[in-house]
């Protein structure tokens, strides 16, 4: 079954006004493959969130970086699901290793903001991935298998969720997974959908890989069976970006 190819920006706390709009010209002037073949999200800042919806090319779409595991109310800083409905921004990426490691979000809570964010009608882009202490102990599965379990118990509806393969080794260190060992474990992430899910849930949800991903290494990435895409930081913020929609071709 055709899953669509996925790249996703993630800006993190990045930018100015200036700056975004540079961007945002970058990517309205660029040629790329048309929305029948990839599904392009670009994650800015908060409070940059209305300036790139409204001034971002139709067929790209706009996610926040966070959002709060309930109903917003005496939560200082925070900002709600609700908030993101009101902006009409489709997509959130929940549980990337930063908010895991930074801010000690566990695959509960990381769970928990997957159920209500998905409860107020979002779209959901889910981290799982292991750190480097954890690869060489062997236990990169467990490690991706049981953050994906805690988020696989709050979904009931997979076509609003990707799954983001993102290894902490990999994030912002410029060593990028090989091809094969990045299809090794969305293979295993596959699977482990196939069997606590169901097939159809493991044939149709998009698996997209993240870390230091490039434009010289998205290719061969993304010529891997189980690669669906990519979530880019750092080169999210350049030209080559473009390059990086381009390898859905
Ligand atoms: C990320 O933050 O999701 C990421 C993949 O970062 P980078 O591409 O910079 O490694």
């Amino acid at each position: 079954m055709a899953r669509k190819f996925f790249v996703g920006g993630n800006w993190k706390c990045n930018g100015t006004t200036e700056e975004v709009k540079k961007i945002v010209s970058t990517l309205n002037d660029a040629q790329v493959p048309s929305s029948d073949v990839v599904e392009v999200v670009v994650s800015p800042p908060f409070v940059f969130l209305p300036l790139v919806k409204s001034t971002l090319r139709p067929d790209f779409h706009v996610a926040a970086q966070n959002c709060w595991v309930k109903k917003g109310g005496a939560f200082t800083g925070e900002v709600s699901a609700e908030m993101l409905v009101n902006l009409d921004i489709p997509w959130v990426i929940l549980g990337h290793s930063e908010r895991r490691s930074l801010l000690n979000e566990s695959n509960e809570f990381v769970g928990d903001k997957v159920a209500y964010a998905l409860s107020r009608g979002l779209k959901v882009i889910a981290c799982v991935g292991e750190t480097l202490e954890q690869r060489e102990a062997g236990s990169t599965v467990e490690v991706v298998a049981a953050q994906t379990k805690a988020i696989a118990a709050c979904v009931s509806n997979w076509a609003d969720v990707v799954l983001a393969y993102e290894p902490v080794w990999a994030i912002g260190t410029g060593k990028v997974a090989s091809p094969a060992q990045a299809q090794e474990v969305h293979y295993e992430l596959r699977k482990w959908l196939q069997e606590n899910t169901s097939p159809e849930v493991a044939a149709t949800t998009r698996i997209i890989y993240g870390g230091s991903v490039n434009g010289a290494n998205c290719k061969e990435l993304a010529a891997k069976p189980d690669v669906d895409g990519f979530l880019v930081g750092g080169a999210s913020l350049k030209p080559e970006f473009i390059d990086i929609i381009k390898a859905a071709e």
